[in-house]
């Protein structure tokens, strides 16, 4: 990461790591936090609960990362700092009613499928401006920027594409200091992902190795 940053003229504490968590065991959290991680991901409501309440005593900031159900919204919310996988305007108003009855705010990243890519999540590129006017008004809710899931299959050049348009379209909505995270890149392509922006990178089996089946 650290490289990656310096090639591209920025500070390598301009980027956050999320260590990707999910079906990892706690054990394997305890360890990442004694080695002085701070920031993980989970992708499912449930396991984030279970995890939370079982690593209660750590210094952890919890960022969800998957699709968040509306009907899991409750279980979620009381553990997490960041919800970086909004992608509708209907999640993120109850998200807000969540975070407002703790009397707190919640930050968020809207999830965008820059590449409009049949059967992703995330909103599409043409949504994003209207989705993201209307999270910014909602009281219990921090618009912070956006993320982006590209395709796995995809060679560099296209995965780089979805980076470079993914900070295109946070630049156009608003960009710094509005807007400061870009939530991109993963095992394979956080390099990549930081030399074109990424303030966050969501890495999992890099770290972790393989994760046991969900
Ligand atoms: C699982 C997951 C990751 C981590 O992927 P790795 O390839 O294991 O680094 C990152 N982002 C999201 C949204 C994920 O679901």
């Amino acid at each position: 990461m650290a490289r990656a940053a310096k090639k591209s003229g920025r500070q390598p504490g301009d980027v956050t790591l999320i260590a990707v968590s999910k079906l990892q065991p706690v054990s394997a959290i305890r360890e990442a936090v004694a080695a002085g991680q701070r920031d993980f991901g989970e992708s499912y409501a449930q396991e984030l609960d279970e995890k939370a309440r079982a690593l209660a005593d750590l210094p952890i900031r919890w960022h969800f990362i998957g699709h968040l159900q509306r009907n899991k919204v409750k279980l979620a919310a009381p553990h997490v700092s960041m919800v970086q996988s909004v992608d509708s305007v209907r999640l993120a108003q109850e998200l807000s009613a969540a975070a407002q009855q703790r009397n707190t705010a919640i930050d968020v990243l809207l999830q965008v499928n820059v590449g409009d890519e049949a059967q992703k999540s995330g909103c599409s590129a043409q949504e994003a401006p209207f989705v993201a006017e209307e999270l910014s008004r909602l009281p219990g809710l921090h618009l912070k920027g956006l993320m982006c899931i590209p395709p796995f299959d995809l060679d560099e050049d296209d995965t780089r594409r979805h980076f470079i348009a993914l900070r295109a379209l946070r630049d156009r909505l608003g960009g710094p200091p509005l807007l400061p995270h870009l939530s991109m890149g993963m095992s394979g392509d956080f390099e990549m992902a930081i030399e074109e922006g990424a303030t966050m990178v969501r890495v999992g089996t890099s770290i972790f190795g393989e994760r046991r089946r969900p």
